[in-house]
């Protein structure tokens, strides 16, 4: 059972019960879900967590009502594994890599995914739609097609073919749109208003579909052995898994379940599209929108709905927002792969280069507890690395070809 009692505005705390609603009527302000953690706490226990799925449902108790049964692909409970590889190469203590490249259709909207078309099928929804960045089209899709539901995706129309593939496959309609991510947002936001039983999951479903995101820190702490990190690194691109990642420490900590702090987050930005970070290091308090222009193409959102509050957050507990060149981004994706064997896209390459960043500036300490996202696997982006990561050598095959080509690359001595 679920113990969310409604919605919340953001702004001005006006309360609505958990209808089909993103915006304040009196201020316009973004909702979000609420909780009675009061009852919460005398019902949720690290053993009624334990004994559930190994999904994102096992923390049902702290999510959307998700009507008779959840809309349940398997996303979630995906490994958090102790680095020592990459840990020793950054010079830290305790690094830990949450791999969410192992969810059902490959990125961390598997979450957000799950958790808004469960609400949008009980508020009697019929169609689920997004606007996306890519992996989040790929994700609507999967779960419409388990479920039996027309989709309809809207996208950048020059997004990575591999990324078009992924949302094409699942069989619904896909539209590519002739402009960046804010333009299809803004787009997606008139067709809101044109089709009312249409569940566009990040728009009009706003505030379920966020909540998703607070499995990742639930997971972060369980898999800890109930405690919390010290330092979390998050990838930016709306800002809004950076801030429900925050809001489920903090609803961990609340309830009693973890011991520690509520730890310090830090966020993740590709220089082609940082609004966030340029925000953050000229001390603005308004997020200044910027045209993307970066191969992080699923972080590409240059007006980020949720930059105000990810801004408030990094400032309230210390935090800082890394911002890293493309050259870095592709680089540690290689880094990732070679220290730890994780393959992930150009958003894990980008907090992979931001980790590093923060580290050697000082504000992430080597010597506190360490997590990064990895947010999305690497298949998602073949075309950035395929004519970087290609064969050693083409040989014949005659041994005396293979011979000279292992001496050429040194794992056999040159006679
Ligand atoms: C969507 C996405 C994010 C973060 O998105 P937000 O809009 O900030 O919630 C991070 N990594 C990947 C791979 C994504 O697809
Ligand atoms: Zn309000």
């Amino acid at each position: 059972m679920s113990f969310a009692t409604g919605l919340l505005c953001r702004e001005c705390g006006a309360t609505y019960p958990s209808e089909a609603r993103y915006s304040c009527d009196f201020c316009f302000g973004p909702l979000e879900v609420d909780y009675d953690l009061v009852a919460a706490r005398r019902v949720v226990t690290r053993e009624s967590i334990a004994g559930g799925p190994n999904s994102i449902w096992r923390y049902g108790a702290l999510l959307p009502d998700p009507g008779a049964e959840p809309v349940d692909l398997g996303a979630g409970w995906t490994p958090l594994r102790r680095s020592t590889r990459l840990a020793e190469e950054l010079g830290v203590r305790e690094l830990w890599l949450k791999d969410d490249t192992r969810n059902p259709t490959g990125s961390f909207k598997d979450r957000v995914v799950s958790v808004a078309l469960s609400s949008a099928r009980r508020l009697g929804f019929t169609t689920a739609a997004c606007a996306s960045t890519g992996n989040l089209a790929t994700s609507v899709a999967a779960h419409a097609a388990s479920i039996g539901w027309p989709s309809v995706t809207i996208i950048p129309a020059d997004l990575e073919k591999s990324k078009i593939a992924m949302a094409a496959i699942f069989g619904g309609t896909v539209l590519g749109v002739q402009g960046n991510y804010d333009d299809v947002n803004r787009l997606c936001v008139e067709l809101v208003a044109e089709h009312d039983d249409w569940a566009f999951l990040n728009v009009n479903l706003r505030p379920y579909y966020a909540e998703g995101s607070k499995t990742l820190s639930f997971e972060i702490c369980e898999q800890l052995g109930w405690r919390t990190p010290a330092q979390v690194v998050v990838p930016l691109a709306s800002g809004s898994q950076f801030t429900k990642v925050a809001k489920g420490f903090k609803q961990f900590v609340e309830l009693g379940l973890v011991e520690g702090e509520v730890p310090v987050l830090f966020g993740a930005q590709a220089t082609g599209c940082s609004p966030i970070a340029s925000a953050f290091a000229s001390g603005a308090d308004v997020v200044t929108p910027q045209r993307p222009n970066t191969i992080a193409r699923s972080l590409a959102i240059g007006n980020p709905a949720d930059g105000p509050y990810v801004l408030d957050e990094l400032r309230a507990h210390g935090g800082d927002c890394g911002s890293v060149p493309d050259s870095e981004i592709l680089e540690c994706i290689g880094l990732l792969a070679e220290t730890e064997g994780i393959f992930a896209e150009t958003a894990g390459g980008v907090t992979v280069a931001s980790l590093r960043q923060m580290i050697n500036r000082g504000t992430i300490d080597r010597d506190k507890s360490i997590v990064a996202i990895i947010s999305g696997h690497g298949l998602k982006t073949l075309d950035a690395i395929v004519d970087t990561a290609t064969l050693s050598s083409t040989i014949t095959p005659s041994l005396a070809a293979a011979e000279e080509a292992l001496r050429f690359h040194q794992l056999v001595a040159a006679s």
